[in-house]
């Protein structure tokens, strides 16, 4: 393993020392780097990132187009994998991780929501959750997994809407209905990736809602925006620039 790093590539006068908040390192990154091609044609994603994401925490990735946010969110949520670097997600090593098992992990680890929802069209909002209870491969029966899925579309305020088909309800309520299907496994771990990107500011803050009462309930979220007022509302701000870490900053920490 390379253990040297390369310390006069980081930004410094941007950076900001956070202070550390307490409690169990969820996300522990060294070093993580993601580059696809070679030489000259090599394209980094993120270089040299090191990042501490503790229990409970809700943390705003953002940053301009192309500066790593979905990269570095890909590989915590184990959808990607680094080319250099370690990252420990919930005590596993999953950089080294074969993709079977990487796949097996996911599944216990963490709940993944996307900008444009990803639900199935010809399901219930109260199906679409129940089909990740059946892919989380829990063992549970059918009417474990219909009790689960509605109490996880009450939870994100859709106890009026479980028997609606995605094309029924408004863009902020079906993405309501992706973070009940990304929460109904009760992973520690939530990775959005720009989940309020496709809705209005009312449906936007409703979404940010939902993903600050569960921080505030001990699931870690990473939540990456490019709406600072959304960000300018979380627990901390890490701002990417050129696949690095320019700034790292705790809401009330001056
Ligand atoms: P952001 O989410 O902040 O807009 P991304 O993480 O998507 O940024 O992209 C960061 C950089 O990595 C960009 O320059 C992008 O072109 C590059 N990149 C992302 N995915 C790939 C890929 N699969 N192959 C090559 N380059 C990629
Ligand atoms: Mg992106």
């Amino acid at each position: 393993m390379n253990t040297t790093s390369i310390v006069d590539t980081q930004p410094d006068s941007a950076s900001v020392v956070a202070p550390r908040p307490v409690g169990h390192p969820v996300v522990h990154a060294r070093d993580l780097t993601r580059v696809w091609g070679k030489g000259s044609a090599a394209q980094i994603g993120i270089a040299n990132v090191d990042l501490e994401i503790r229990r409970g925490e809700l943390v705003a990735i953002v940053g301009p187009s192309g500066s790593g946010k979905s990269t570095l969110g890909a590989l915590i949520a184990g959808i990607d994998q680094p080319s250099s670097g370690s990252l420990i997600v919930n005590d596993t090593r999953i950089d080294r991780l074969k993709v079977d098992r990487l796949a097996a992990w996911r599944g216990g680890n963490v709940g993944i929501v996307f900008q444009d929802f990803h639900l199935l069209p010809t399901l219930t909002a109260q199906e679409n959750v129940e089909l990740a209870i059946e892919l989380g491969s829990s063992g549970a029966g059918r009417r474990l997994r219909k009790r689960a899925a509605v109490a996880a579309l009450e939870r994100v305020g859709l106890a009026g809407h479980t028997r609606k088909f995605p094309a029924q309800l408004s863009g902020g309520e079906q993405q309501r209905v992706g973070i009940a299907r990304a929460m109904v496994t009760q992973p520690p771990l939530i990775v959005a990736d720009e989940p309020t990107g496709a809705l209005d500011q009312a449906n936007g803050h409703a979404v940010f809602d939902v993903l600050t009462k569960l921080a505030g309930d001990g699931t870690t979220v990473v939540f990456i925006t490019h709406d600072l007022s959304l960000a300018a509302a979380a627990d901390r701000v890490v701002a990417m620039v050129d696949g690095r870490i320019a700034s790292d900053t705790y809401r009330g920490v001056a």
